[in-house]
């Protein structure tokens, strides 16, 4: 007689073998009395159990917007989701109960924010209140938390957590204070952590170590994580995929390495353009020209096209797709192909 064997469900799995994360068209306005920005214009992106996508761009691009719309942070008025969804495991967070999206934001999925200082309550120590999410989310006794708050102090490097457990946010160092933060974000476990421009406030030596620090958690942890940054400096051995986006649209979205080697929209050409390399000597730095759109007023066509070096009537008449090339990449241009070849000459 033979047994059936039932095969663990991996993490990534949903009821319909779908991805863990999962963004389809969402659009989200602002609605002000200066009239109505489209902030978010129908972004779709992925993520599964275990991977890191770094989301890139400049500020007003839309990529902490698309985060906060994800946790349910949104500052509404004046951000209203129009339309899109966002499911986690399958489960649609903008039309599930209030209940069961308590379930998923904070305990699955968790975010860190650029400024520790703002986030954490300077008037409670940072122990007291890594264990009071602890004591309010999964009912834990008092001294249980407290341990458990040593644990994660330790986990994130924090020396000497035990005796520091009863200090306030202002006796730590800024790159301290953003472990304090990662380890509130971790105490529930999430699988997924979204790291909002972690590093943009500390200085490069600390950006280093942090980033190194969630690169390490992420993988012990099996967590999945979206990096979102300005700065593709800190993607590159991070980062599995990239979704460059631009005026609240993802322009290009790609493996790393390929990203790298050759982008294959201009938008990212530029971007890498824009920062040193260690290998190339004598190098001239060149900079995007031109601001990015003002959102209640998008240019016609590509929104970049008033920034972009390679522009055309087309690109000024009708809105590019995005399109798919042979190595699994997309690209919102009518001259992706011609760009990706330019690149890797
Ligand atoms: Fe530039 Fe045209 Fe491509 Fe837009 S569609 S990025 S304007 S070449």
């Amino acid at each position: 007689m033979t047994h059936a064997t039932v095969e663990p469900t991996p993490a990534s799995a949903t009821p319909d073998g779908g991805h863990l994360l999962e963004l389809k068209d969402l659009h989200v306005e602002f609605r002000t009395n200066e009239g109505v920005a489209q902030v978010i214009n129908g972004v779709s992106y992925h993520l599964d159990a275990g991977e890191t996508l770094a989301v890139l761009g400049e500020s007003g691009s839309g990529k902490s917007v698309t985060a906060q719309a994800i946790m349910g942070i949104l500052d509404t008025p004046p951000a209203f989701v129009r339309s899109g969804q966002i499911l986690y495991r399958g489960q649609d967070l903008l039309t599930a109960s209030e209940e069961q999206r308590r379930q998923v934001r904070g305990k699955e999925i968790a975010m860190i924010f650029q400024d520790a200082l703002s986030a954490l309550n300077p008037v409670f120590p940072v122990g007291w209140q890594i264990g009071e999410t602890l004591r309010q989310r999964s009912g834990m006794s008092r001294g249980d938390a407290r341990r458990r708050a040593v644990e994660l102090m330790d986990l994130v490097k924090i020396p000497g957590a035990a005796k520091r457990i009863g200090d306030y946010p202002h006796q730590f160092s800024g790159g301290m204070r953003q472990r304090v933060m990662i380890a509130m974000a971790l105490a529930l476990d999430p699988k997924v952590l979204i790291a909002d421009e972690p590093t943009t406030a500390l200085d490069v030596t600390v950006q280093a170590q942090i980033m190194d620090l969630l690169a390490d958690l992420r993988r012990d942890l099996n967590m999945a994580m979206i990096l979102i940054t300005h700065d593709l400096g800190v993607v590159a051995g991070v980062a599995d995929r990239i979704a460059v986006m631009y005026a609240g649209r993802i322009v290009e979205h790609a493996d790393v390495r390929a990203l790298y080697k050759a982008p294959a929209h201009p938008y990212t050409k530029g971007l890498l353009e824009s920062i040193p390399r260690m290998d190339v000597r004598g190098q001239e730095l060149s900079t995007i020209k031109g601001l990015p759109p003002n959102l209640m007023r998008i240019p016609s066509g590509c929104p970049f096209h008033p920034r972009c070096p390679y522009v055309q009537q087309v690109c000024v008449d009708v809105v590019p797709h995005d399109l798919v090339l042979g190595d699994g990449r997309t690209s919102a241009c009518h001259f992706a192909q011609e760009v990706r070849d330019d690149s890797a000459r």
